[in-house]
C-alpha cells in the first residue's frame, strides 16, 4: 500500500468528510497499443466498428432531441456525425489493423494524428479551428473502445462516502454529480468562484480545488480526508490522520448546528439596521434548503441550470411552471430571477465549449440571449406570466452599458405587447435590475440606475474582469480577494450611484456569504445579501453582533489603505474585537 500524502488546494466548500476516492479522470484517454496476431484482425475490426456506431448513436441522441435555436452547434454535431460515419477513417484504420497489425486503438489513434497534421498545414483558420472537432471524435471512439464513460451521466450510481476526484468538473458534471450520493469533490483545476465550488457549497458537501497533480497519486477506493476548511486533502491517511480528520468534522457539524438555532432571528444590527439575508440557488429544490437556515428570500435564481440535462432549451411552459413552483414553495418571499446567464464558463447541454475563443469575454448571458430571441422570449414570457402568483424581480446579467439594459428592457416590453395582444395574464410591473459585474457598469453605474429598478452586485464576475483573474484558474486564485482597495473602491462607487437613484443594492457573489465582509457590507448600505443557503445563519449572527456606525468608521479607515492585507487585518481585528467570532470560525470563509 502506497504511503499517506497530503495536498494542499482552495478550501472551495466548507466542512470535512472521510471517505474513498472515485477517480472521474475526463482527461485524454490513455490507451494500450499492441500489435495483434494476424488471427486477431477481425475480432479487433469488428471492436472498431461496434465503437464507431456506438459513438454515432450517442451523438444522434444529444442531437436528435435538439431544435432549439442553436444552428451553430447543430452543425458542429451535425459535422462530428459525418465524420464518424465517413467510411474513409473506418477504411484507414482498418487497413492499419490488417495490414500493420495495430490493435484498434493504436489505429484510429494514427488516423486521428494525420488528418490533424492536415489540417494543421491549411492557413486558414476555419479548418484550423475544425482541428478540435477531429479530437472529439477521435476521443470519443477511443472512450468507447476502452470503455470509459464519455459522458458523466452514463455513471452508476455511486456508494455513499465517495468522494469524485477529477482534473476538473464543469458545473454540468458537478450538478449531475449532485444527483448522486458524492460526500466531497477534489479537483485539480478551479478557484473560489467556479461553478464547481458554487454548486458544491449549495450541496453542502465539503470540496477543495486546485490540487496539483492529484490525479497522478491517486487511485479509485484509496481512502481519503477532504477538507474544505483549510483547503487540505488527505490520500491515503494513516489512522491517527483519520482521527484527527474526523474530529474536525465533528466539529464543524457542532458548530454549524449551533449556528443553526437563531436562524429564525432577524439580521438586525445593534444599532437597528436590518439587512435581508437571501439565499442564491441553482436548481428549486434547493429552496428548503435556503428557508430551513433562514434565508428571507431568494436573491439569485440561476435559471441557466435550467438547461441542466436537457437537449432542447425550455420552452415557455417549463419557464411559466417552474417559476410558478418557485412562487408557491417560498410563500409570498421576494424572489429575484435572474435571466439565463449562458456560455462564458456556464456551458450546457447542446453548447459547444471550443465555438468560444475566450468564453468569459464572449458571447454569454445577455448577450446571448439578445442574440438568440427565442431563448430568451420563452423565458420572459414564462417570467411576466408567473409573477402574477409571486413576488417577481427580474434581473439581467452581465450589463455593460445602457444601451444593452434598453435593448433588454425594450425586448421585454415586445414581450408584454405580445403577451397583451394574445390575452394572456401577465404582471405589467416586474421591476427589472440588472447585475452589476462588469467595471464599464461600475463605471456608468449613476447612468443605469436612473432605469434599473435594483442593482445586486455579482462579486464573482465583477473581481474577475475587474483583476483581471478567471475566476476558475487557480493559479491566478491567489490575486482573488474581496478585500482588494481597487475592489473597496469600486463597492463605494456602486452603492453610491444607487443610494443617489435611491434604488436598493443587493450583493450575491459568493464574497456575501463571507462572515468577514459583513462590516463592509453594513457600512456601504448594502439592504440584501444573498448567498449559499449554509452560510445564512452565521452571517446573520454577525450582522446581529455589530453597530452599523462603528462598521462606516472602519470602512472610512480601510479605504486608506494601500494593500489588501492591511484591509484584511484591519477587518478581521475589528470583528475580532467586536464580535464572538473567533479565528478558526472566520478561517471558515477566509481561505
Ligand atoms: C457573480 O458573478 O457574482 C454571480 C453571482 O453570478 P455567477 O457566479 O453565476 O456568474
Ligand atoms: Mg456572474
Amino acid at each position: 500500500m502506497s504511503r499517506a500524502r497530503i495536498f494542499r488546494g482552495i478550501g472551495a466548500s466548507p466542512g470535512v468528510a472521510l471517505g474513498r476516492v472515485f477517480i472521474l479522470d475526463r482527461r485524454s484517454v490513455r490507451v494500450r497499443r499492441y500489435h495483434v496476431r494476424p488471427d486477431q484482425i477481425d475480432y479487433e475490426i469488428d471492436r472498431l466498428q461496434t465503437a464507431i456506431n456506438k459513438s454515432v448513436e450517442q451523438l444522434e441522441s444529444i442531437r436528435g432531441n435538439f431544435v432549439g435555436d442553436g444552428h451553430d452547434h447543430q452543425s458542429i454535431l451535425e459535422a462530428h456525425g459525418m465524420m464518424l460515419r465517413d467510411h474513409a477513417l473506418f477504411a484507414e484504420a482498418t487497413d492499419l489493423i490488417r495490414n500493420d497489425l495495430l490493435n484498434a486503438e493504436w489505429a484510429i489513434r494514427r488516423v486521428i494524428s494525420r488528418l490533424r497534421a492536415l489540417f494543421d498545414k491549411v492557413s486558414d483558420s476555419y479548418f484550423k479551428e475544425r482541428r478540435g472537432d477531429i479530437d472529439f471524435v477521435g476521443d470519443r471512439i477511443l472512450r468507447n473502445l476502452v470503455g470509459q464513460v464519455a459522458d458523466i451521466a452514463d455513471i452508476d450510481m455511486l456508494d455513499d462516502g465517495t468522494v469524485v476526484v477529477a482534473h476538473d468538473l464543469s458545473p454540468v458534471d458537478a450538478a449531475l454529480l449532485s444527483r448522486q450520493r458524492v460526500t466531497a469533490f477534489v479537483t485539480e483545476i478551479g478557484g473560489k468562484t467556479s461553478h464547481t465550488s458554487i454548486v458544491a457549497r449549495s450541496l453542502e458537501v465539503p470540496a477543495v480545488v486546485g490540487v496539483k497533480g492529484i490525479l497522478d497519486s491517486a487511485g479509485s477506493g484509496d481512502g481519503i480526508v477532504v477538507d474544505g476548511l483549510d483547503g487540505t486533502v488527505m490520500l491515503r491517511p494513516s489512522r491517527a490522520q483519520l482521527d484527527r480528520g474526523r474530529i474536525r468534522s465533528d466539529l464543524y457539524h457542532q458548530a454549524s448546528l449551533e449556528m443553526l438555532e437563531a436562524k429564525a432571528l432577524p439580521a438586525r444590527t445593534l444599532d437597528g439596521y436590518d439587512v435581508t439575508v437571501a439565499g442564491n440557488i441553482e436548481l428549486p429544490t434547493e429552496i428548503t434548503n435556503v428557508l430551513n437556515r433562514g434565508g428571507e428570500a431568494i436573491g439569485l435564481y440561476r435559471t441557466e441550470f435550467l438547461f441542466l440535462g436537457r437537449s432542447i432549451p425550455p420552452g415557455e411552459e417549463d419557464h411559466y411552471r417552474t417559476y410558478c413552483h418557485l412562487f408557491d414553495e417560498v410563500g409570498g418571499r421576494q424572489v429575484t430571477v435572474r435571466t439565463l446567464d449562458l456560455g462564458g464558463e456556464k456551458i450546457f447541454g447542446p453548447m459547444v465549449a471550443e465555438l468560444e475563443p475566450n468564453p468569459a469575454l464572449g458571447l454569454r448571458a445577455i448577450r446571448y440571449c439578445l442574440r438568440n430571441p427565442e431563448v430568451f422570449e420563452a423565458q420572459i414570457s414564462g417570467l411576466l406570466r408567473a409573477a402574477v402568483h409571486g413576488n417577481l424581480r427580474i434581473m439581467l446579467p452581465m450589463i455593460s452599458c445602457i444601451t444593452e439594459f434598453r435593448q433588454a428592457l425594450a425586448f421585454i416590453d415586445e414581450v408584454k405587447e405580445k403577451l397583451q395582444r394574445d390575452g394572456r395574464e401577465f404582471d405589467h410591473d416586474v421591476p427589472v435590475g440588472i447585475m452589476i459585474e462588469v467595471p464599464s457598469a461600475v463605471m456608468t453605474a449613476d447612468i443605469l440606475a436612473r432605469e434599473a429598478a435594483f442593482f445586486s452586485i455579482g462579486t464573482n464576475d465583477l473581481l474577475q474582469y475587474l483583476l483581471a483573474i478567471d475566476r476558475t484558474n487557480e493559479r491566478v486564485n491567489y490575486l482573488y480577494n474581496p478585500l482588494q482597495p481597487a475592489v473597496l473602491r469600486t463597492l463605494r462607487m456602486i452603492t453610491e450611484a444607487a443610494a443617489n437613484a435611491k434604488i436598493p443594492v443587493s450583493v450575491c457573489g459568493e464574497m456575501a456569504g463571507q462572515v468577514t465582509h459583513v462590516p463592509i457590507f453594513l457600512a456601504l448600505g448594502i439592504q440584501q445579501l444573498s448567498m449559499n443557503a449554509g452560510s445564512i445563519p452565521r452571517l446573520k449572527r454577525m450582522v446581529r453582533e455589530l453597530r452599523r456606525d462603528e462598521c462606516q468608521a472602519l470602512l472610512l479607515d480601510a479605504l486608506q489603505c494601500e494593500t489588501f492585507t492591511e484591509v484584511g487585518d484591519m477587518v478581521r481585528q475589528f470583528v475580532h474585537a467586536k464580535t464572538s467570532f473567533t479565528s478558526s470560525m472566520l478561517r471558515q470563509d477566509s481561505q
